[in-house]
Parts: C-alpha cells; structure tokens; sequence
C-alpha cells in the first residue's frame, strides 16, 4: 500500500479550482468494473455539451491489458455507458456513466454479467412479474496499511454487542465517511435506503433499494464506486471481502432482498413459499453465484455462526438470521411482502446476484446461465 503521507491537501485548495468556470464543457466520467470482478476504474472526457442520458454519451475505449481483461497485442476493449449520475464530486453540469464492457468483436468481455443480468431481466415473462430487489451491503473500513480502521494498532477492540448501530467515539469509527457517502448518493440519484454502524468495529452498511430489474445492479455498483472514491478524500480504504477478520468476528454480507407483484400483493405468503422451495433446489447453484470466486469466499463467512447459515445446507424461516432464506416477521404476519436471500457475500457481482434469484424463482431455467472461461469447474448439478 501507497505511502499516504507523501501526498496530502487541504480541502479549501482544492475547492479555488472546483469552483471554476467550465464554459460550457462538461467532464463526464466513465466507470468500469475490471478484471477483478470485484473493484472498479474510471477515467474522464470532456463533453462540450450536457448529456441527457446515458445514451448521449459516446462510446469510449481503455486498456484492457492494464485491468487483467486483455493481451497487450490486442488491448482495447470498448466502455458502453448504461446509467448515468449527478457527479457529486464535480458538481454543476457534469456526470458519472457506468459502463459494461465489450471486446475487440463486440462480444461482451467475459465477465461483463451485466449483459447476461439485462437479457433475463428483459424477457417479457421476467419483466411483467416486476421483480423488486433490496440489496443490504456491509463492508469494512480499513487503514491505508490494511488495518481493520480506528482498531487499536496492537491487541484487539473489547468483544462484539455493543458496536452494531452504536453511537460514541469507542463504539463507531467512520462515522463522517459514511454520512458523506450516504449524500453523494442522494445527490447522485443512487437509490439508497438507509445506512447503519455493523456487529464488528469498523464495519457498516448501507442499502440500495427497491429497484427493478437490471437497475439493482447499476444502483449497487454506483453506490460502491462513490462509496471507493469518498473514502478515498478521506485517506481510508474500503474492504469488501466477506470476513475480513479470521475468528469471532462477523463477516460481510450482501443479503439481497427480493419480491415480484405477486408476493408484494394480498396474500403473497403463497408465492413467497413456493419460492423458498425453487430455491431449496438450487442452492449450490446460488452458492456458485455469489462471490466472485465461486463460493470459495463465502466459505470463510458462512459458517452457521456469526448470524450466518451454513454454505453447504440450506434453510429457511420467518424472522430466523441463521437461514439462507429469512422471512421477515412484518412479512409473515402481513401473509405478503418479500423475502430475503442472507447468502450472498459483501464482494458478490449484483448482476449475477439478481439474475440467478430470476432464474429459480421465475424462470425456472439455468440452461443457459453465462460460465465464464476461468470459473473453478463447471456450473453445479440442481439439489435434491
Ligand atoms: P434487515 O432487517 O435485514 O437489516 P434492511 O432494512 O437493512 O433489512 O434492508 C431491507 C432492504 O429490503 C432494503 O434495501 C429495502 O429497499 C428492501 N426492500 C423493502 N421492501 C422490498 C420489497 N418489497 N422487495 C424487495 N426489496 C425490498
Ligand atoms: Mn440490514
Ligand atoms: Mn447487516
Ligand atoms: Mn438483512
């Protein structure tokens, strides 16, 4: 890690410039996700005129051998704008574009989900069941050094209970990062839900939701790029990985929360159980799903502790955080509402999160589900 030292500002610099005239150029910054599947680019263009929407953007190319996406003889791979936000770092007239990403024949680069995520999302029999998605992020904040943030530097912080939506200098640290985040996702028109302090120091959470369809997705991935680079102002880096402290301390989750009309309307309880039972028999395929390594990652996490289920069973009950599948208590004595998938882990892609919830719950088809070229085996068998 960077030597942080070497390089600081002070804010009210930087504002003199910020502030500006722009004379009717625009800087729009493009968004990316790379190699990793987990972290994200950007880089910037000048516009000499407002975008309306992400389709007045323009198609943009980058190096693809410099993200793990491409050889160097054959680099660029183009960036398609998707969603366009306020970009509440610039302010004024300019934007922030998320983009998926396309190889040199115009396929889409291998682990460009969204592409997949958008053709279920748009097939008419999914569309028309207007599914609804919530999804909660937890994540960590940690030292330039990779230090859990506001730890002690030597020892450990007092047992976990008192930290979870606490309050005082001992109980929370990052407080001013989050409610940062939490406006430039107003200011950006990122659907955010709320946000809280987590069960371990240093960890937080915010939602994103409900949005529909393919909008969950660009939403989340949004709220996480802002989420990156307001820490970044700060000095601290954000941890998504989902149990970044071996031992008694909880891990990171991204519990996705789903419904369609159906579960939303009178009596929905009916739906939402034949769902719960799709699911049972797809679990190791959901499991497959949700990390970006297969299921490797949330193995550290799921381990039936923690408020956890464990990775290899599957389970479910109203109100119970030791499920897969949590109903939650509002829901079952309404006999309507939603559910909520407690298995995906804080470093899963929402893209394939949400299109595999489809796949069970409203499809009823994985034939076609996207494997992509360096995935650890091939796609699990359905449980019995
Ligand atoms: P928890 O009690 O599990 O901590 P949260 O309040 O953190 O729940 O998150 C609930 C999430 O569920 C929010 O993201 C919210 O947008 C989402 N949500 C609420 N209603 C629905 C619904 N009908 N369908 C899908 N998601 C929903
Ligand atoms: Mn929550
Ligand atoms: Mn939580
Ligand atoms: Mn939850």
């Amino acid at each position: 890690m960077a030597d942080m030292t070497t390089y600081s500002f002070k804010s009210s610099q930087v504002s003199h410039y910020m502030a500006l005239p722009q004379d009717g150029k625009v800087q729009v910054m493009y968004v990316w996700i790379d190699g990793s599947g987990e972290t994200m680019r950007a880089k910037t263009k000048t516009m000499d005129f407002v975008p309306k929407s992400f389709e007045d953007c323009p198609e943009w190319t980058y190096d693809g051998s410099s993200t793990d996406q491409a050889e160097g003889s054959n680099s660029d791979l183009y960036l398609q704008p998707k969603a366009m936000f306020k970009d509440p770092f610039r302010l004024g007239d300019n934007k922030i574009v998320l983009c998926d990403i396309y190889k040199y024949n115009r396929k889409p680069e291998d682990k460009n989900f969204r592409y997949y995520c958008n053709q279920v999302m748009s097939k008419p029999e999914v569309a028309s069941t207007h599914p609804w998605f919530g999804i909660e992020q937890e994540y960590t904040f940690l030292s330039p050094d990779g230090h859990p943030f506001g730890w002690p530097k030597l020892g450990y912080p007092g047992p976990q209970g008192p930290y979870y939506c606490g309050v005082g200098a001992d109980k929370v640290h990052g407080r001013a990062i989050v409610e940062a985040h939490y406006r430039a996702c107003l200011y950006a028109g990122v659907k955010i839900a709320g946000t809280n302090a987590e069960v371990m120091p240093a960890q937080w959470e915010f939602q994103v939701g409900p949005c529909e369809g393919i909008e969950m997705g660009d939403h989340l991935w949004m709220a996480r790029f802002l989420l990156h680079r307001v820490a970044e102002d700060f000095g601290v880096v954000v941890s998504l990985d989902p149990k970044p402290m071996a031992g008694d301390w909880n891990g990171a989750g991204a519990h996705c929360n789903f419904s369609t009309q159906a579960m939303r309307d009178e009596n929905g309880i009916v739906d939402i159980k034949e769902a719960v039972k799709k699911f049972a028999k797809r679990h190791d395929k959901h499991i497959f799903a949700y990390d970006p390594n297969q299921g490797k990652d949330n193995a550290r996490r799921l381990t039936g502790l923690h408020e956890t289920s464990s990775l290899g069973d599957f389970s479910s009950g109203v109100a119970n955080r030791g499920a897969s599948i949590r109903i939650p208590r509002h829901c079952g004595e309404d006999r309507k509402g939603y559910m909520e998938d407690r298995r995906p882990a804080s470093n899963c892609d929402p893209y394939r999160v949400t299109e595999a919830i489809v796949r069970s719950v409203i499809l009823d088809d994985w034939s076609d589900f996207f494997v992509h070229a360096d995935a650890i085996g091939p796609l699990p068998e359905d449980n019995e």
